[in-house]
């Protein structure tokens, strides 16, 4: 007989919605199965979903997309998963506020966040295309500017 009694099993909790503390139920948005609460709508990501749902817009890899949190405070609201206290921070830091489980559980994102997610890949997508655009034209101009006929033309320019 064990003292400390038997371990329990990994067992799927239903898990709460850790605003409401109502039980969450499985949805699909974005393509992503995800535990959605159907009082306030918040919805509870995954670790590894988050990214999961960034790239079904901005796919450039993780250099690209950076640092995700920078800074985080601490909140009163627990993760669904391991009750461990939920920390706050600024997505990216846009004006997105979202929390995380510090134990890397998932993500909390209140009503229509992953939207707003979506909306902010798509900038940083088209910030980065730009800044990619900009270095191949400044790549170009500096091969232009070392081959010979461009130095020869500016010579023409003075004769
Ligand atoms: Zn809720
Ligand atoms: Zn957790």
């Amino acid at each position: 007989m064990w003292l400390s009694g038997p371990q329990p099993d990994p067992v799927e909790l239903p898990v709460k919605c850790p605003q409401c503390n109502v039980d969450l139920v499985p949805a699909v948005r974005h393509k992503l199965k995800v535990n959605t609460c159907p009082t306030c709508k918040g919805m509870w990501l995954e670790y590894q979903e988050l990214d999961e749902l960034e790239d079904e817009v901005f796919d450039f890899g993780e250099e690209a997309k950076g640092t995700l949190v920078f800074q985080s405070t601490s909140t009163t609201a627990q993760c669904p998963e391991c009750s461990e206290f939920l920390k706050k921070f600024r997505y990216r830091l846009y004006d997105l506020e979202m929390e995380f489980c510090p134990k890397q559980h998932g993500y909390w994102l209140v009503e229509d966040e992953d939207n707003r997610v979506l909306e902010l890949m798509k900038k940083e997508e088209a910030g980065v295309k730009r800044s990619v655009r900009a270095e191949d034209q400044w790549t170009a101009t500096l091969k232009r500017m070392r081959s010979g006929s461009f130095l020869s033309k500016v010579r023409d320019l003075f004769h």
